[in-house]
């Protein structure tokens, strides 16, 4: 495990924080790396009871350095099945939401509650248990593809295997690789591009099958063709579950239940979007420039700039 692990993580040149920061697959990095975790279970922490995971900020204060506050003072719920999606310009907090929520770092005022339990009262394992993460940047094992997508639940059928990947939209692309599900992939084996990448992280997260997902959106733009077909795919794995999307980009955010605009640690506006768009306030202005970019309204939503 370990030296599959860490040729990949020396040649991207991935030190710990950095993959912390990034939300890269820590759900098996924490434990392969055995690395000293932030915070500790509770003495006598229970397990979390997840219903329909319910996710609920209550005026959530947090800081990396106790000079320079990150949020201050979030509240949001995400009802449960439901999608909750964060926008806003680089730096204003956004990832560091999905960090507290998985547990990564505590908050330092309020309080996270999963189907009404603290965050902090349960334990970690069952936490991140009832939590997928498709993350913006997935790293590959140096194995077979077939590993690489069945670690989101070892033991998984053929049967499932197929399920997940059809739902992620990348079994047409396994059929076609030389040796099927046995092809090597990763740094010293296939290489494969951002696009396949993520699609192996919807269907490992399928696999996992958590009632709550975080969607930390690349920031790096794909092609059309190939956003729309991730695009499906997200919408498809987050049916059902409840889904914080942190959108780096606006793509994914058109049909959220709630989307919340961060700037600087305050959420500055809320609603959904085309009530957002008509307030003409921040979130307009994100999306004008967004368009801007892309020269082309129709296209907006498939490209670049929240940032
Ligand atoms: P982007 O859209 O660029 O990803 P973001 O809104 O997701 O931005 P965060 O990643 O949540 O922003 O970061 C919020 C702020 O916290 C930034 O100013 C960042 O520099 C700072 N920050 C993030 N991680 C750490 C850390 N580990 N230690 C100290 N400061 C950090």
């Amino acid at each position: 495990y370990l030296l599959q692990l860490y040729q990949p993580l020396n040649i991207f040149g991935f030190v710990y924080r950095g993959i912390k920061e990034s939300l890269n697959d820590m759900e098996k990095m924490f434990d392969l790396l055995n690395v000293e975790r932030e915070v500790q279970d509770k003495p006598g922490a229970q397990p979390l009871h997840a219903a329909g995971g319910e996710v609920r900020f209550e005026d959530v204060r947090f800081a990396y350095d106790a000079r320079r506050p990150i949020l201050q003072g979030i509240s949001f719920t995400i009802p449960a099945g439901k999608t909750v999606a964060v926008v806003g310009p680089t730096g204003a907090g956004k990832s560091t939401l999905s960090r507290l929520l998985y547990r990564f770092y505590d908050a330092t005022g309020g309080r996270i509650l999963v189907d009404g339990q603290d965050v902090r009262d349960v334990t970690q394992s069952s936490l991140r248990a009832a939590i997928g993460i498709v993350p913006q940047d997935t790293v590959l094992f140096n194995d077979t593809i077939r590993y690489n997508i069945a670690y989101g639940r070892p033991g998984a059928t053929q049967g499932e295997l197929d399920r997940v990947v059809s739902a992620a939209q990348i079994r047409n692309f396994i059929a076609s690789l030389p040796d099927g599900w046995d092809t090597m992939v990763g740094e010293r084996g296939l290489k494969l591009s951002g696009g396949e990448k993520q699609r192996v992280a919807i269907a490992r997260t399928l696999l996992k099958d958590p009632p709550i997902l975080i969607l930390d959106e690349a920031t790096s733009a794909l092609d059309t063709h190939t956003e729309r077909e991730i695009q499906a795919a997200l919408r498809d794995a987050s049916r059902g579950r409840t889904t914080l999307v942190i959108a780096h980009r606006l793509s994914t955010v058109v049909d959220a239940d709630e989307i919340i605009v961060l700037e600087a640690g305050r959420i500055v506006e809320r609603g959904a979007h085309a009530a957002l768009l008509a307030m003409g306030g921040a979130y307009a202005a994100l999306w004008a420039k967004q368009q801007d970019v892309n020269g082309n309204g129709a296209k907006a939503a498939e490209t670049v700039a929240a940032d």
